[in-house]
């Protein structure tokens, strides 16, 4: 999508600090780390949230999450949070499906 930021983030016309790429999903630090490690998945393409992940493109959804568990296990996280923002009520600001990665810090349950 054109005027998407993580879809121009994907196609690297836009710079992020990389954690990890292949051909189908992308990791990098988020510019406002919430913890001392912060990092967001996103597929390449372009799905809006959980909210439009379907049988058609639930694959690369699934993908993600072993993406999810590598890299965390690559950087010896063995305590971690998965966090997805559906809709500005949930705190949703890039309209782009990305699964927030956060770690190295104690955590509230529930969530604010
Ligand atoms: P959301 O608010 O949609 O759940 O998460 C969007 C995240 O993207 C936020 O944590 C925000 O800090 C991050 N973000 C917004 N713009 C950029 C950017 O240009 N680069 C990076 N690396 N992160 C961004
Ligand atoms: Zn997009």
């Amino acid at each position: 999508m054109s005027d998407c930021l993580f879809c121009k983030i994907a196609a690297g016309d836009i710079p992020s600090s990389k954690v990890y790429e292949d051909g189908q999903c992308l990791a990098f630090h988020d510019i406002d780390p919430q913890a001392p490690t912060h990092f967001l998945v996103i597929p390449k393409t372009h799905i809006g949230s959980v909210a439009e992940v379907t049988e058609d493109n639930a694959a690369v959804a699934a993908h993600i999450f072993t993406v999810i568990a590598k890299v965390a296990k690559d950087l010896g996280l063995d305590s971690y949070r998965v966090v997805s923002n559906i809709g500005e009520q949930a705190g949703q600001s890039v309209p782009h499906l990305h699964f927030h990665v956060l770690a190295g810090r104690d955590m509230t349950w529930p969530p604010g």
